[in-house]
């Protein structure tokens, strides 16, 4: 298997992380500190052409390959250390914009994909609810046909980008007597929508920069075209396909933020003397880096392997379930080793490895727990 990249992709993804590290890297731990959204970022990764990337031209995205969208998630990521922006932008990309492309009728994709892809909209996705978690197909949310419309009621929960979402795909129950996942719809919902809000904004560990919220639908109308796909299928269609995407391109932001981890332990091992010398002359410190730098590496090489065995439509479900509990565990153990390379002053919010330690906690959680992951391995392994 050959994992190297074009000169075009290396230069794209240089270019990319130099554009985050001159726009998002500056403020990130003040919208951290703050658990501040910045607008204007969002306006300039649009002008820069990568609100998009996954989307094709036609519809004003950047037509980039999955490995592609790994490389600048991966840039942005390594580039702009901040978790919370990344978490906004794979949201955005993976679960908020994919599924209109991949299933919303040719008016659907007309109506949200340019403003999706230029950096006017802020796209995002809805299935987990207070009650409902890993297990997906225990949603309460209904939506209810009247006419032309459906009528969807019930509460979602921890929704990325929610508070400034202009667009939300919602899974509700439009077959309540359907069992093992069927009867679950997915539709797109314009968050001006009467009926639909969102609730209280969650103050969270990590991530901060990211806004998430509860998401309230109560009598929300929705007109039947903004169904995504055929109705009573969106869990087994279109959320496990959006877990895939989840699973790859947001994965490379764990990576990216890995690499700045590892990048900002090294400088400090080399600027900081105790008895005399570098801590990192050290063998205990230098093991410490060596560590790191495997993980890292076995970390880039799972997502990179689950992205391309996706791009090259094979079968991908276990690698990039493995991609994900690797990530789970090492981004956190990296960061671990990140605060106590720094000392005293990891502990502190002046330097970002007390950030970084907070922000990769999610890679275990968000889009389907490590548990989770490895039921889904094991499931695969019994069934061969
Ligand atoms: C910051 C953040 C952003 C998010 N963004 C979104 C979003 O944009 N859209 C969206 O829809 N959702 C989003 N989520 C939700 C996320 O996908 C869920 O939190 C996740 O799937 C876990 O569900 P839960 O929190 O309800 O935990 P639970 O499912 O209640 O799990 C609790 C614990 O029990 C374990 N567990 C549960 N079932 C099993 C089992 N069968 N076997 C073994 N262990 C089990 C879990 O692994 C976990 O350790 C987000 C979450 C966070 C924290």
């Amino acid at each position: 298997m050959d994992f190297t990249v074009t000169p075009e992709q290396q230069t794209f993804f240089e270019e990319t992380r130099a554009w985050a590290q001159s726009l998002i890297a500056p403020g990130a731990a003040e919208r951290d500190r703050e658990g501040r959204w910045d607008p204007a970022l969002w306006k300039a990764l649009g002008a820069q052409g990568l609100a998009g990337l996954p989307i094709p031209a036609a519809y004003g995205g950047g037509g980039a390959s999955v490995v592609e969208c790994c490389l600048a998630n991966e840039a942005i990521a390594e580039g702009g250390h901040d978790g919370g922006f990344n978490l906004s932008l794979g949201a955005h990309w993976v679960i908020g914009t994919v599924p209109i492309w991949l299933h919303g009728s040719e008016e659907l994709k007309k109506r949200w994909l340019p403003g999706l892809c230029d950096g006017t909209f802020v796209g995002s996705w809805a299935s987990t609810e207070p009650e409902s978690g890993s297990d997906a197909g225990s949603i309460r949310t209904t939506a209810v046909r009247d006419g032309d419309d459906w009528v969807l009621n019930g509460t979602k929960m921890f929704i990325t980008n929610g508070p400034i979402a202009d667009v939300c795909t919602v899974l509700a129950r439009t077959d309540t007597k359907a069992t093992a996942g069927r009867g679950i719809s997915a539709f797109v919902v314009d968050t001006r929508t009467p009926g639909f809000s969102a609730g209280r904004e969650l103050d969270k560990l990590g991530c901060r920069s990211s806004p998430t919220a509860e998401i309230v639908l109560q009598g929300c109308r929705v007109p039947a075209e903004c169904m995504l796909g055929p109705e009573g299928e969106a869990l087994w269609r279109i959320a496990f396909e959006c877990f895939d995407w989840e699973r790859t391109v947001m994965l490379a932001g764990s990576v990216g933020g890995m690499a700045a981890t590892l990048a900002d332990a090294l400088r400090y091992a080399g600027q900081r003397s105790q008895f005399g010398r570098p801590i990192a002359s050290f063998q205990a410190v230098q093991h410490k880096l060596a560590d790191m730098k495997i993980n890292l590496e076995t970390c880039r090489m799972a997502v990179y392997r689950a992205a391309w065995l996706k791009q090259e439509g094979l079968p991908h479900q276990t690698e990039a379930s493995i991609a994900k509990v690797l990530i789970g565990e090492l981004s956190v153990r990296n960061a671990l080793e990140a605060v106590q390379i720094h000392g005293g002053y990891g502990y502190l919010r002046d330097f970002p490895a007390e950030r970084a330690l907070r922000d990769s906690k999610l890679s275990a959680i968000g889009g389907g727990t490590t548990e989770i992951q490895k039921t889904v391995i094991a499931r695969a392994l019994l069934a061969e």
